[in-house]
């Protein structure tokens, strides 16, 4: 586990990057952010080991934002390296969410998109640059981007870069950029070309690893490992069903966020699970009434953030689920650590997103024990395994009453009910009716949906997820403004109703920040947006508006949490809304 929990505050960052962290929900630096932040922050060159996953993107974008000066940028502060385009999107969305309220400006460069436009923010102005090395060199060449400004340089995923064969384009940058500079690189892996990199353009750096720790021989939890690969928007969804055929006794439920923690939470409850939200601010007398509800079932289930769950005494669980895939080895097993405990089985669940697969293999690692791929329960194994706890609930009332003997039989007293109804009806159909009841009133779900099957590829692919992605390209360090027809064409579109507008300060950056930073869109796929005195239409492609929504569901705008929906308003041209149409 890490050993001191730091607090974004201890790490002594700006207070609109900790009210944007706050907004976001992250409750507390991942290992990897609690040890790079600093070093970062203190000018220092880094070379640090972190894969995908761990929470990097932040622990170097969040020192950088600490050297963004106020007002409107000139020449770029911080060049970030990237090895493909989607990363370079993705990047350029958390430097931007995360430096939101200090007004950063954030240019994705990346070649196959339109140079124009490039040109044209870079002649206006940012703070900061994230590029794929081809295209850096191309606009260093043209003269388009001066890099006498740089004060700090990240190669981020520095092995992908190298793999793809950009270690001269790498030297021609480095060498461009200023030799009083600040180097940061990251890297998931460290081969000795990474060394090469580091000898030849990082002055005596840093070094830090997000290790997976291993366990000593014997110390294994004794806990069945299993995944499911499954989309982000049918989470929720899989993880009821997962339950439903589980069935845990108790059962913990990690999220990376509060809002998701009360999303969830709230998703259980509707689904007959008894679940319970944990929060990092109740104090220990809320956590043991918490936890005296879980031990006496009258809980089944309890949503955590890790931060709310530290320090639970929690030996009694069956069953630990990973609802998010935690930021590192470490964490995961921390984590399943609280089941399998005093010789007893247990189960770590843990739900994830394809592109996220490749942890799994780190978590085998630090486990030292399979994590087996399952597939989610489809609408007949839930079935299946509904009747099989009925037959066993059944099954066991009959066995007790056989033991309590002839006199003791509790169900001697329906015998009267039994011969009432016999009179009208076959002995056979009063029982297929009583067990219908007792099938129904366990909490048996009429849930009917095929939750999307998620191809499966080989382990150890560690570019597929990624690649596998594609996004489209983004128009990055777009600030706003008016968007209509700035959209990828050819599809088709769907309106967001959301419940927040002008009164609420409303600006179309923080519905793209708002929308893009919770779910896996990109700028570009937002559409015409228009914003009215007390809420917001947004357009998105139309087979993303129920992932959108669903990914929403913990979202915050300008700090607070509103309402999205799909609209069903009238198509209207004039200024006049409705509003959705509820129900
Ligand atoms: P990365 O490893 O940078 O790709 O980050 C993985 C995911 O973790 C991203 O979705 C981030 O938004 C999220 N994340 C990063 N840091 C934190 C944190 N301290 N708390 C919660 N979520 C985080």
């Amino acid at each position: 586990m890490p050993d001191v929990p730091s607090s974004f505050a201890d790490l002594g960052l700006r207070a609109e990057v900790l009210a944007a962290l706050e907004a976001l929900g992250y409750e507390e630096p991942t290992p990897i952010q609690a040890e790079a932040v600093p070093v970062v922050r203190s000018g220092r060159d880094l070379l640090a080991q972190a894969a995908t996953g761990t929470g990097k993107t932040a622990a170097f974008a969040l020192p950088v934002l600490e050297r963004i000066a106020p007002g409107e940028p000139a020449a770029p502060v911080a060049l970030v390296l990237v090895p493909t385009r989607e990363l370079a999107v993705q990047v350029s969305e958390a430097v931007y969410r995360y430096g939101r309220e200090l007004g950063v400006q954030v240019l994705p460069v990346f070649g196959g998109q339109p140079i124009v436009q490039q040109l044209k923010v870079l002649r206006r102005g940012v703070h900061v640059v994230v590029a794929t090395p081809g295209r850096a060199v191309d606009h260093v060449q043209r003269g388009s981007l001066h890099l006498d400004s740089v004060a700090v340089v990240v190669l981020d995923e520095a092995d992908e870069m190298l793999d793809m064969g950009f270690a001269d384009d790498l030297d021609t940058i480095l060498e461009a950029c200023p030799e009083d500079r600040q180097t940061v690189l990251f890297s998931a892996t460290l081969p000795p070309r990474i060394d090469q990199v580091a000898d030849r353009h990082l002055r005596d750096p840093v070094r830090i690893r997000v290790a997976a720790e291993t366990p000593a021989e014997g110390e294994a939890p004794r806990v069945r490992q299993v995944a499911y690969l499954v989309d982000r928007a049918h989470k929720a969804a899989a993880l009821g069903r997962v339950l439903d055929v589980e069935s845990p006794t108790a059962a913990l439920v990690f999220c990376r966020t509060r809002g998701e923690v009360d999303e969830l939470a709230e998703t259980l409850n509707a689904r007959g699970y008894r679940a319970e939200a944990l929060h990092g601010g109740m104090d220990q007398e809320q956590r043991d009434r918490v936890m005296g509800r879980l031990r006496s079932g009258t809980a089944d289930l309890l949503v955590a953030t890790d931060v709310a769950a530290r320090g639970l005494d929690v030996e009694h669980l069956s069953h630990v689920v990973n609802f998010d895939v935690p930021s590192a080895a470490e964490s995961y097993v921390h984590r399943i650590g609280r089941v399998g405990r005093a010789g007893r089985e247990g189960v770590a669940i843990t739900l994830v997103e394809p592109r996220r697969r490749r942890l799994l293999d780190e978590f085998e690692r630090a486990t030292g024990q399979p994590v087996r791929i399952a597939r989610i329960p489809t609408v007949a194994d839930l079935r299946a395994r509904q009747m099989e706890l009925t037959l066993d609930q059944v099954r066991e009332a009959l066995e007790a009453d056989d033991e309590a003997g002839p006199d003791g039989r509790a169900d001697e007293r329906f015998r009267p009910v039994l011969d009432a109804l016999c009179e009208d009806f076959d002995l056979d159909h009063v029982a297929l009716t009583a067990l219908r009841l007792v099938h129904e009133t366990s909490g048996a779900t009429d849930d009917d949906v095929e939750i999307p099957e998620v191809r499966d590829r080989p382990r150890g692919d560690r570019r597929a997820g990624r690649d596998g992605r594609g996004r489209p390209e983004h128009r990055g360090g777009d600030r706003g403004g008016d968007r209509g027809g700035d959209r990828t064409s050819g599809a088709a579109v769907g309106r967001l109703w959301v419940g927040a507008g002008r009164s609420a300060g409303v600006r179309p950056q923080d519905l793209v920040g708002a929308i893009t930073g919770e779910t896996d869109l990109s700028g570009r796929d937002i559409g015409a947006i228009r914003i009215f005195d007390r809420f917001s239409l947004v357009e998105v492609p139309a087979g993303s508006v129920d992932r959108v929504i669903d990914a929403m569901g913990g979202a915050s705008i300008r700090g607070r949490r509103v309402p999205v929906r799909r609209d069903r308003g009238e198509q209207d041209r004039g200024g006049r809304h409705r509003g959705p149409r509820r129900g």
